[in-house]
């Protein structure tokens, strides 16, 4: 029936697209200038591109929401990491690495225009041992006349070379059709929350927070490598732990150990290796040294974390060497630094010491719990029947915007929809959401809150 003037087909609408669970994954790789980030804009119509104008969002972003012939999946842009800290074939080898882990299909882009190098080369070998799905986008095709560069690249032994001029749109249809033949409908990882295997945790931060430390010290003996378990050889990296008697997956602790090799640009390959672990994990444990000043790059991996959607544990780790003084200027940049993971439950942990280990599976248990609650629709109009009454939307314009009904279309992490009567402001929203806490707990997860106005 049609509630407040919503027909019912705008509201189905709206709690389908809401309520998508995770999305398939799409890397798109290629050498420095042949287009990646170019074609990234076209892919997502550049509806995107401009995102929150908190400094450091935007430049760091890296994964996107796209849509084709009414398909959604996320588009990884590896063209904007800082590529010329590492060597050309570095960078590329290690982007090539990311798709191969972290992704469900992969975009391979050429300079149709240059030809085929050795690095190109050497990533379709890399991509080729990966078994991942491959589109060969022939890019800097912007007309007729240079298809017949195009063509050459069938030399790669990657299938059908796709022309493409990103610049100007031209083929990209094509490619995308291709794309979505390539892309499966779900991500790999979903399929093993739904067989109910271990949950996966990936264990992140900067540099130097002490990642190894902490896996070692609540791994001690325990640790089994995925790698020598029948059957999940394409996962070399992913670990087996048991802790307070339930085995989780590690995933990525490949990245945690240290590279010797890669001094240089040690940042880039940290920050890929984050993205990768983020996007097949179901919680980060974000671990964050307690001895020094929370920086901007603690802040990046919250934010790919909380954007990637995933359960939040934040990890003070080196807490045995905190004094007062810096106990209470912690506490402050905390307040400041990390507001936007206030939900996020806390654990002042020492992997030295080993001091509140046991606390760390139960903030763990705490943030997946909150990430897959589902509040019932009566219980979530009913409260937002009492919330709307007792804080109305500030009058605008001579009219008041005033939310009707809502619905939780979804969770892993907990989706909302809820249907206006006009356009409802930033600051409502905030404050809907902060009630939505209050009310429900949501303990360690973000919250996708969506409106819709009846038009
Ligand atoms: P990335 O480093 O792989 O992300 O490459 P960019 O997307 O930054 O593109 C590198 C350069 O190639 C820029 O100057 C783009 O404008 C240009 N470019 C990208 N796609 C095309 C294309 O289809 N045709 C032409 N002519 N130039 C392109
Ligand atoms: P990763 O790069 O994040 O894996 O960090 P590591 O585990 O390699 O640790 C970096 C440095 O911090 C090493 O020298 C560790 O011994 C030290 N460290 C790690 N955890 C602690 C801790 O809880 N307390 C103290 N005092 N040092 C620690």
């Amino acid at each position: 029936a049609a509630e407040e003037g919503f027909d019912i087909e705008d509201v189905e609408g709206a709690i389908e697209a809401a309520g998508h669970g995770p999305l398939p994954v799409l890397a798109v790789v290629g050498r420095p200038n042949v287009g990646k980030s170019t074609l990234v804009n076209r892919i997502i119509g550049r509806r995107e591109a401009v995102v929150e104008d908190k400094p450091g969002v935007t430049r760091d972003r890296v994964t996107y929401e796209a849509e084709w012939a009414g398909r959604r999946f996320k588009v990884v842009d590896t063209g904007g990491w800082e590529q010329d800290v590492l060597g050309i074939d570095a960078s590329v080898a290690a982007q090539a690495e990311y798709a191969i882990e972290a992704s469900d299909a992969v975009v391979f882009v050429v300079d149709a225009k240059v030809g085929a190098t050795d690095t190109d080369e050497a990533v379709v070998r890399l991509l080729r041992k990966a078994g991942k799905p491959v589109v060969l986008c022939a890019n800097k095709v912007d007309g007729p006349s240079a298809e017949a560069d195009a063509a050459m690249l069938w030399s790669l032994g990657l299938g059908e070379p796709h022309p493409v001029s990103a610049l100007h749109g031209r083929g990209t249809g094509d490619m995308l059709d291709a794309v979505l033949e390539a892309l499966p409908e779900a991500p790999a990882q979903t399929f093993g929350t739904a067989v109910g295997g271990p949950r996966r945790i990936a264990l992140i931060g900067r540099p130097n927070v002490g990642k190894s430390s902490l896996l070692n010290k609540v791994a001690g003996e325990e640790r089994v490598v995925v790698n020598e378990l029948a059957g999940t050889t394409r996962d070399p990296v992913d670990e087996l732990i048991e802790l307070g008697g339930v085995t989780w997956k590690f995933v990525d602790t490949a990245g945690i150990r240290k590279r010797v090799h890669l001094q240089q640009g040690a940042d880039y390959y940290a920050s890929l290796r984050t993205a990768a672990a983020v996007e097949k994990a179901e919680v980060a444990v974000i671990l964050i040294d307690a001895s020094e000043s929370i920086s901007v790059q603690d802040q990046r991996i919250v934010t790919m974390a909380v954007e990637a959607g995933r359960a939040v544990v934040l990890a003070f780790n080196k807490w045995d060497t905190l004094d007062e003084e810096r106990r209470y200027y912690l506490e402050r940049e905390i307040e400041t630094e990390l507001a936007q993971v206030a939900w996020a439950p806390r654990v002042n942990v020492s992997a030295r010491t080993g001091r509140h280990m046991e606390k760390l599976v139960p903030a763990i248990e705490t943030a997946l719990a909150g990430w897959e609650t589902r509040v019932p629709t009566g219980r979530l109009n009913a409260f937002l029947g009492e919330l709307v009454a007792a804080h109305p939307h500030p009058v605008r314009g001579g009219k008041q915007p005033r939310i009707l009904f809502g619905t939780q279309a979804g969770t892993k992490p907990p989706r909302f929809v809820l249907f206006a009567s006009g356009f409802i402001e930033h600051g409502y929203r905030r404050f809907v959401e902060r009630r939505l806490r209050e009310e429900f707990g949501f303990e360690g997860t973000p919250l996708h809150i969506s409106v819709r106005v009846r038009e």
